[in-house]
């Protein structure tokens, strides 16, 4: 039996006794939580050893484009003081309305963006993203600069990593470290930068489908398989050690409209999915992509609770069930090797998860010609390497092939 297989943990739920909807869950509240129209900001965390006091649900800006300010000023305005952007967003641009937005409040934010440092990546071409970042942001400092979307510890070892932040602190240019992931290896790659210190914060895809805990709380009785089981002890093992936690991904795809059926009472989805995620007592605090100033409303309508309530969980459990057999959970990779051509399975279906679920196609064509290899082999391929090869029963092939296509 394959490794990932004999290691599947199927839950058929119906067969745990008093998990059946409507029955009172031990760690869930029963009183309404407030939802609808933000009142802004609720709760300021502090962010582990940085120090640093952000707000739970703050703004993060992978699909900011020209002329969004607006987007910006709304999220600041609304009590929001952490901007999360990369060179990569946008095509830099992200940085630039980021820049332009917050002019003159420099002092009332804490910036954070990123690079993805390769293993052969040189410190003085990580200090010219810097640099070239700062530009755009047109600051004189970033508050954490991230190593971007890493994937594996071979990157991590790379020793131009601190020598560049010796320098670039010294420097003045910037005041902490951290590390993004949201692919394959995350846990590995978590656990490998806690050991040897390297990150005083560390931005993670987590949200309820990637949660163990929460499969096991589920009320419905469909089977599902229990994912990334070994990430809560390392993030557990970050938080001992002070590292400043934040998540992403929080919404799983952000089907949102998909969800409106179903919400009902006032909560929303993306609101039950941020109680979730900001319930785990590792993560501190949270962003998510702001597109619109409606979903920033609604978003901040999670600001300052994290009880789930009964109606979370249905509405978790509901959209678990409308995207179970579509949603790659990226950072799982129990397929990988099982591609004889190379395709990066994971990396392939996130990008595709940018186009058909967040509806971001020049978000996800850029992405998607970022990745070092691509799904062309696919074309050509009779998908029978990797018909077996997801864990969730993913249809690998035919998902991948028109990811190509789409994307190329
Ligand atoms: S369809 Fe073929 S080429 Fe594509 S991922 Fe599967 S095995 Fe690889
Ligand atoms: S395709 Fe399946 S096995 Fe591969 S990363 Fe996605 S969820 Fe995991």
């Amino acid at each position: 039996m394959k490794k990932s297989l004999k290691r599947r943990s199927f839950l058929r739920l119906g067969a745990l006794t008093g998990l059946a909807s409507g029955i009172s869950l031990p760690g869930f509240a029963t009183d309404k939580v407030k939802s609808g129209t933000s009142a802004g900001v609720q709760r300021y965390v502090t962010l582990g050893r940085t120090g640093l006091k952000i707000a739970d649900i703050s703004f993060g800006s992978s699909r900011l484009r020209n002329g969004e300010e607006h987007l910006v000023e709304h999220a600041f305005d609304q009590g929001i003081n952490y901007f999360d952007t990369a060179e990569s967003y946008t095509g830099g641009r992200s940085e630039v309305v980021i820049g332009n937005a917050l002019k003159g409040k420099r002092d009332k934010v804490i910036l954070a963006t990123k690079m993805a440092v390769g293993t052969r990546t040189r410190s003085d071409t990580i200090m010219h993203s810097l640099e070239e970042s700062l530009r755009r942001l047109r600051m004189d400092y970033i508050d954490i600069f991230f190593n971007h979307s890493v994937n594996d510890v071979a990157r991590l070892k790379n020793p131009e990593w601190s020598e560049f932040v010796d320098k670039a602190k010294q420097q003045g240019k910037i005041r902490f470290t951290g590390m993004s992931g949201h692919a394959g290896h995350l846990a590995e790659c978590v656990d490998y930068a806690v050991e040897h210190d390297m990150f005083d914060a560390m931005l993670l895809a987590q949200n309820f489908g990637e949660d163990p805990s929460f499969y096991e709380r589920m009320t419905r009785s469909f089977d599902f398989v229990a994912n990334q089981y070994k990430l809560p002890p390392v993030m557990a093992k970050a938080k001992a050690k002070n590292v400043g936690i934040i998540a992403m991904k929080v919404l799983r795809g952000a089907r949102l409209n998909d969800m409106r059926p179903y919400e009902k009472g006032g909560a929303t989805y993306a609101q039950a999915a941020f109680r979730w995620t900001l319930n785990n007592p590792n993560v501190d605090a949270a962003i998510v992509s702001m597109t619109s100033r409606d979903k920033i409303d609604e978003f901040l309508g999670a600001s300052g609770t994290t009880a789930v309530t009964q109606e979370d969980m249905e509405l978790l459990e509901q959209y678990a069930q409308l995207t179970n057999m579509t949603y790659c959970r990226h950072a799982c990779n129990d397929c990988e090797g099982a591609c004889p051509y190379g395709v990066p399975i994971a990396d392939v279906l996130r990008t595709r998860m940018y186009a058909t679920d967040y509806g971001d196609f020049s978000f996800a064509k850029s992405e998607y010609n970022l990745l070092e290899g691509s799904a062309s082999a696919c074309l050509t391929c009779d998908g029978s390497p990797c018909r077996d090869a997801c864990t969730h029963n993913i249809p690998i092939a035919e998902l991948c092939g028109p990811t190509h296509q789409m994307l190329s």
